[in-house]
C-alpha cells in the first residue's frame, strides 16, 4: 500500500472530508431509534418534498438512454428570466462549483472565503491546488469588501450557511467593481430570502450566481443544480464539465416537473417561513433569511447535538464549520409537528 500511496496528491493532507448532516440510518443504528421516529433537521432539506408532479414524471423516464437536458434548460431560462446561453447545470450546485473552480483555479492561485460558511468552497480550492484565504465575518456576519490583489475567486454565500444572513447588495457591488477576481455568489437558499442578486449577472462580467433544486424545490436526493453566468463563462463551462454535465434522466425529468409547478414550491416556502419565525422567536436564534436557524449554545455544541440525537432529533453541530467555534448549532425548519418536537427537546436540553 505504501508503495502506491506515495502517488496521492499532497494537497489531500490539508483536507478534512466534507461533513454532511447525519442521516436516518446512521442515527437509527447509533441510538436505536426507529427511522420513522427520527426528525431530520440537520441538512436543510425541504420537509414537504417536491411537487407531486415529480413522481409521475419519474415514471416516464427511459433509464437506458442518456439524459437530454433541453427542456430543463428552457424551464430554467423561464424561471430565472435569463437566456439559456447564460445557464449552466450540474450534479447539484456542488457539481456546478466543481466544474467552475476547475475553469479558473490552479496551483499557486488564491481564493477568498468568508468564515464561517459552506465548507465545500475550501475543499474545491484545495483540490485545484490553490490556497484559500479565510476572512472572518463581522459581528453580524457581514463581509469585508477589501479583496487582496492576487485573489482569483471570491465565494460569497447569501443567505449564508450556517449563519442565515444576507450579504448587502452594496458590498457585493463594491467587491465586483474593485477586483479582477471571479465572484461566485451562492444563492442555494435564496427562495427563502427577501431578495436575490441574480439581476447583477447581466451587469458584471465577473459574477456567477449558483442555485440549486435541493432546497426550496425539494429535490436534494436527485442532485440537480445550476448557475447563471455571463455568456463567456457559460461557454467555457462546457469544456470542463463532465459528459452530460453530471445530470441524470431522473434529475432532468424531476427538474422540468418542479419548474412547471412553481405554486407548489411557493406554498411550501410560505409554510417554512411561518415556522421559521416561530422557531426564531421561541429560541432567540440569530435572524435568518434561509430555511434554518443558527443558535448559540451554553454547553459545547457537540454535547448539545448528541443530546438531541439521543432523542432522535438530528441537528447540525457547527464545529465542522471553520470559524464557527464550538458553541453553535444549526437547525433546519421542519414541519410544525417536527418543530414542536425540536422545541420540546430544546427547552429540556438548552434551558
Ligand atoms: N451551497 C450551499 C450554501 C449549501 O448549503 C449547499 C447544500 N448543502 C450547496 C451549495 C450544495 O447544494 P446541492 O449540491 O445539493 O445543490
Amino acid at each position: 500500500m505504501e508503495r502506491f500511496s506515495k502517488s496521492l496528491r499532497p494537497c489531500l493532507n490539508s483536507l478534512k472530508p466534507y461533513m454532511a448532516g447525519k442521516g436516518y440510518i446512521e442515527i437509527s443504528r447509533l441510538y436505536g431509534v426507529p427511522p420513522e421516529k427520527i426528525v431530520k433537521l440537520g441538512s436543510n432539506e425541504n420537509p414537504y418534498g417536491p411537487s407531486p408532479r415529480v413522481l409521475s414524471a419519474l415514471q416516464g423516464i427511459l433509464p437506458e438512454r442518456y439524459p437530454e437536458p433541453e427542456e430543463l434548460m428552457e424551464g430554467l431560462a423561464g424561471y430565472t428570466r435569463h437566456p439559456e446561453e447564460m445557464i449552466v447545470i450540474g450534479s447539484g450546485m456542488d457539481g456546478v462549483m466543481d466544474t467552475l473552480t476547475r475553469l479558473f483555479l490552479e496551483k499557486g492561485d488564491r481564493t477568498l472565503i468568508y468564515t464561517p460558511t459552506f465548507s465545500y468552497y475550501e475543499i474545491l480550492t484545495t483540490l485545484c491546488g490553490a490556497t484559500p484565504l479565510f476572512v472572518t465575518r463581522g459581528p453580524r456576519f457581514e463581509i469585508s469588501t477589501d479583496i487582496p490583489k492576487d485573489v482569483k475567486m471570491v465565494f460569497i454565500c447569501t443567505p449564508n450557511n450556517p449563519t442565515g444572513n444576507l450579504t448587502r447588495e452594496e458590498d457585493v457591488k463594491k467587491i465586483l467593481e474593485s477586483t479582477e477576481a471571479i465572484v461566485f455568489l451562492d444563492e442555494a437558499y435564496v427562495e427563502f430570502a427577501d431578495r436575490s442578486l441574480l439581476g447583477l449577472v447581466k451587469k458584471y462580467d465577473n459574477l456567477v450566481v449558483g442555485r440549486t433544486m435541493s432546497k426550496a424545490f425539494g429535490l436534494a436526493g436527485l442532485r440537480l443544480g445550476y448557475a447563471v453566468a455571463p455568456e463567456w463563462i457559460a461557454e467555457q463551462y462546457k469544456r470542463a464539465a463532465p459528459p452530460f454535465f453530471g445530470v441524470t434522466c431522473a434529475s432532468v425529468a424531476a427538474g422540468v416537473a418542479v419548474l412547471c409547478d412553481l405554486d407548489y414550491m411557493h406554498r411550501s416556502v410560505d409554510k417554512i417561513l411561518m415556522e421559521r419565525e416561530r422557531l426564531h422567536k421561541e429560541t432567540g436564534s440569530h435572524p435568518s433569511q434561509a430555511n434554518f436557524l443558527y443558535l448559540e449554545t451554553a454547553e459545547p455544541s457537540n454535547t448539545v447535538t448528541e443530546k438531541f440525537q439521543q432523542k432522535g432529533i438530528i441537528i447540525r453541530d457547527c464545529r465542522s464549520f471553520r470559524g464557527a467555534g464550538d458553541h453553535h448549532i444549526r437547525v433546519s425548519v421542519g414541519t410544525p409537528a417536527e418543530n414542536d418536537l425540536f422545541l420540546a427537546a430544546y427547552r429540556e436540553i438548552c434551558a
